[in-house]
């Protein structure tokens, strides 16, 4: 296993069971919302690499303004969401990087939809940044892609 997590009531946990593959802080709206804060810290991992312990997560589908479709975990009891991913399904989704037990080695590589971001929000200059979404291919280490996409 290389890290576990879960919600804050500890009805709901997870275990992933190797790397993420990129971690990236979105600004975008319906962060702000989803986050009730300034913007989510969204680590990319495989589908195949995470799983719940022996609990059922709380599920709902959720649609973006890009016509997007995402299923969201979260929990029932406490109102945490942990992780989502893409419907129909890819091969990566989306854990809530805060929900992590331990996040001292998922630093941030880079920032997304700034130009929605909040105006105190300020980006360092040693990170990538982008008004909107990235290409993969550009951003993330070679390693990752190649987990992610037949090259
Ligand atoms: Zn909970
Ligand atoms: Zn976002």
């Amino acid at each position: 296993m290389y890290k576990s997590g879960g919600c804050n009531c500890g009805s709901v946990r997870y275990k992933l069971l190797a790397e993420p593959l990129f971690t990236h802080i979105c600004h975008c709206k319906e962060c702000q919302r989803d986050s009730g804060g300034a913007f989510n810290v969204s680590t990319l991992v495989l589908v195949d690499d995470f799983k719940f312990d022996n609990c059922t997560p709380d599920t709902h589908i959720v649609s973006r303004p890009s016509g997007n479709e995402y299923e969201v975990w979260g929990c029932d009891k406490c109102g945490c969401t942990l992780a989502g991913l893409s419907v129909p399904p890819t091969k990566q989704m989306v854990v809530l990087q805060g929900t992590f037990d331990d996040t001292s080695d998922l630093d941030p590589q880079a920032h997304i939809w700034t130009k929605e971001k909040q105006n105190w929000v300020k980006i360092p200059d040693n990170l990538p940044s982008f008004e909107e979404y990235y290409d993969p291919v550009q951003v993330w280490p070679k390693s990752s892609l190649n987990r992610v996409y037949d090259t």
